[in-house]
């Protein structure tokens, strides 16, 4: 798959600190490419070279296999971590002005805004001042501005903070389906956990460095250790637990909500034992409730990254 944007070893220093070092990613065409990492980790350095506006100390950006320039400015949407409206503005009034900004003519600016409005039951905001609206109602007026010109590189910088769950599942929503009409989407979180079905691809930044990037399944299949959750209504909990700790590699109690005292426990195999086997196994024993392989999570495979590192 063709890459819309590249970043070659850039590395960002502020004085004697360094905010990113060396760090490449390669974004491909029609993806949504998460940048996660804890508050710190040089995420908004990044994207700020990416939007020109900090010049990196070494390293190169590419967008569609050019060397990244001024011109490039109007194929990005971008939503900065620091929102800004004119409080003083009316909200129409003002994303009207910074639709034609962006290139849209007048009538073309008010369609599409009329249609996002009507699209997040926001047209009674029309003619309140930004200074009327909350802070994530605000948000919502800026994440249409900022997609309202159909860029083919959409960055959002921390696009859920600010939000309710119910307003970030919007806008989640929203980010799936800009990238099935053709957008490529890069976002960056501090918050792992709630994301990472939205991603494709990821890269996990600390401490200024990369330290994981690439397919989310490629990752998760790599860090995953043929281990599987495990519910059972067996005759007696003691001894089955006993004898599959002779038989299988790993048994370890498991803490799943269930509503009755089947015995719970994560269950790793060997790399030549199937999940049949064990589920055949199992069969004999009891009564089957549960029975689902573990994938690590983002944010699991993050802090074993992390650890792995500081304990080389
Ligand atoms: P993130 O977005 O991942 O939270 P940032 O990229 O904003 O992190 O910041 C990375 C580090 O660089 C932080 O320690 C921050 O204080 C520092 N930094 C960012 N911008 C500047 C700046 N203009 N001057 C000095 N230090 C900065
Ligand atoms: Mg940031």
């Amino acid at each position: 798959m063709a890459n819309l944007l590249e970043v070659q070893q850039a590395t960002k220093r502020f004085g004697n600190f360094t905010a990113l070092h060396d760090v490449s990613i390669q974004v491909p065409k029609g993806s949504i490419f998460g940048l996660l990492g804890p508050n710190g980790a040089g995420k908004t350095t990044l994207i700020r070279i990416v939007n020109q506006i900090t010049l990196p100390d070494e390293g190169s950006v590419y967008l569609d296999n050019e060397f990244l320039k001024p011109e490039h400015i109007k194929d990005i949407g971008y939503l900065p971590e620091e929102r800004g409206l004119y409080k003083s503005m009316k909200v129409g009034e003002q994303a009207l002005y910074l639709a034609q900004l962006k290139g849209l003519s007048k009538s073309e600016a008010k369609e599409r805004l009329k249609y996002w409005f009507e699209k997040f039951d926001i047209i009674h905001w029309w003619d309140k001042k930004i200074q009327e609206l909350s802070k994530g109602m605000a948000q919502k007026v800026q994440f249409i501005v900022t997609v309202l010109h159909k860029p083919k590189l959409l960055i959002f910088d921390e696009p859920f903070s600010g939000f309710d769950p119910i307003n970030a599942n919007v806008i989640k929503d929203e980010i799936l389906h800009l990238r099935d009409e053709g957008a490529t989407v890069i976002f960056s979180t501090h918050r792992m956990e709630s994301v990472e079905e939205l991603c494709d691809h990821i890269a996990l930044i600390n401490k200024s460095k990369k330290i994981l990037d690439g397919k989310v399944t490629d990752i998760k299949r790599a860090y995953k250790s043929n281990t599987f959750e495990v519910g059972i209504l067996a005759e007696n909990n003691n001894e089955l637990y006993t004898d599959l700790q002779t038989k299988f590699v790993d048994v370890v109690p498991a803490d799943f909500k269930a509503i009755d005292d089947q015995l719970k426990m994560k269950i790793t195999l060997g790399n030549s034992t199937s999940s049949n086997e064990l589920l055949q196994y199992l069969s004999n024993k009891g009564q089957i409730l549960r029975f689902n392989e573990v994938i690590p999570t983002v944010n699991e495979i993050f802090i074993k990254t992390i650890t792995d590192i500081e304990n080389e």
